[in-house]
């Protein structure tokens, strides 16, 4: 058995926002640099892109295809009636066009040019039918975002609540950059699914793909090896999980629906004339000071949570939703059954970290992560010292230190889990402080 890195959820330039550059000889570049073996090719269903794909994955065994010795597996994301995002994977172009023919009558955008994470008029269950009909994969992603997702305030707090009777037939579930396993393992109905963390990503530069990854215990590179590692069996399994710290995530903490700005609680003096009466507004945050921030905020989300509290930012503006709406921290507080995670025996590890590129823009203070200084030192530590993956994860911190001694310290620190944040919300991704 060996590992393999592996990132199932990637997009096509035909989704909304997605890099133009992104295609099979810009991705591999990457993959090659960061050491991601197995990787989802994105947006599978979408006419272009599916032909753009059968015309160079040439060499398909067992449901994977290379492409300059990177192995790709058929991917793609779908939104059900539910405006529920759900993670696709396929073992063969058949499977895709199967697929495609038996979804096209119930989406209005599939065979669009931006139909590349199309929106399909069918239930939770009867999505996850038609996969599992087509010999696919299937599982919710980012399963705990504010948007589009299973967990969403108002919308379900279990996996069977929302597929019913077809459960069953669901592999995984994907946690998203908002959230880890510590957040996911607070739920008791999740104990039995395998956690999938990928990046989601945009664009086919290194601060996106394979920003988050699985490792993936495998004998080889292919579609029932896959399978079995999601289940379990015969020794295949998933060894880790590596992502985000859920605080950096965009929508960690709760926010205002139009300002975007992040609520947040804080120790302060408590006016005469009320609670919630002492409040400060920046560009970024409302700030509540309270006596004690803990329980002002845990009463405050039952509100939120309830659909009750308007923004005291835009409270004036009545023509626009201005209501707050919940984080992943104060969603999971509302729908967990545990203070604490509880990890199943199963669970792999999961390890909180960033792009080297971020780590090393960060430590030179420099912007934009594009900067010529960044991808110089980012290019050097690679040649010196090999992949991406294994500087974060792999690599003594001694052999990193004889090249770099700073970034060293701050991927030590990645992996003792002892790294300080200014967390993220409202479509702002957090910061890590150094
Ligand atoms: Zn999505
Ligand atoms: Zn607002």
């Amino acid at each position: 058995m060996k590992p393999f890195n592996v990132d199932l959820h990637i997009h096509s330039p035909h989704s909304i926002s997605v890099s133009k550059n992104l295609n099979l000889d810009t991705m591999v570049e990457t993959c090659k640099k960061k050491g991601l073996d197995i990787i989802g090719t994105g947006d599978i269903l979408q006419p272009t892109w599916l032909k753009y794909m059968e015309n160079n994955l040439l060499n398909e065994k067992d449901g994977i295809f290379l492409y300059k010795n990177v192995n790709f597996i058929l991917q793609t994301e779908i939104e059900d009636k539910e405006n529920i995002h759900e993670v696709v994977l396929l073992p063969d172009f058949e499977a895709a066009r199967e697929l495609q023919k038996k979804l096209k009558p119930f989406s209005k955008n599939l065979m669009n040019e931006w139909g590349g994470r199309p929106r399909v008029n069918l239930s939770p269950p009867e999505l996850v039918d038609e996969v599992d009909a087509a010999g696919g994969l299937i599982g919710p992603a980012h399963a705990f975002t504010p948007f589009k997702a299973i967990f969403r305030q108002n919308k379900y707090s279990t996996l069977k609540e929302c597929y019913q009777d077809s459960l069953k037939k669901v592999s995984f579930l994907e946690l998203g950059l908002s959230a880890d396993t510590y957040i996911a393992d607070r739920m008791k109905s999740l104990k039995d699914i395998s956690f999938l963390s990928n990046s989601d990503a945009h664009s086919e530069g290194p601060t996106s793909l394979g920003r988050e990854f699985n490792r993936f215990e495998i004998e080889k590179p292919n579609f029932e090896e896959i399978v079995l590692a999601l289940k379990r069996q015969r020794g295949r399994k998933i060894i880790l999980n590596v992502g985000l710290d859920p605080r950096l995530g965009k929508y960690y903490n709760m926010f205002c629906n139009k300002c975007r700005r992040r609520i947040i609680f804080k120790t302060g003096k408590v006016k005469s004339y009320g609670f919630l009466s002492n409040y400060k507004i920046d560009v970024n945050f409302v700030t509540y000071l309270v006596s004690d921030p803990k329980i002002a905020r845990k009463n405050y989300q039952k509100d939120v949570d309830k659909g009750k509290v308007i923004c005291p930012a835009c409270k004036n503006d009545f023509k626009k939703n201005i209501k707050i709406k919940l984080g992943v921290f104060e969603r999971i507080e509302m729908i967990s059954d545990y203070e604490q995670p509880k990890h199943p025996p199963h669970r792999p590890p999961y390890i909180d970290i960033i792009p080297l590129v971020e780590i090393i823009r960060k430590v030179q203070n420099i912007k934009s992560s594009k900067s010529k200084t960044v991808e110089k030192i980012y290019n050097d530590l690679i040649n010196k010292l090999g992949v991406e993956f294994s500087i974060l994860i792999d690599l003594p911190i001694k052999k990193i230190s004889e090249v770099n001694n700073e970034i060293a310290i701050v991927i030590d620190s990645f992996r003792k889990g002892n790294i300080e944040v200014l967390t993220g919300g409202g479509g702002v991704f957090g910061e890590i402080k150094i």
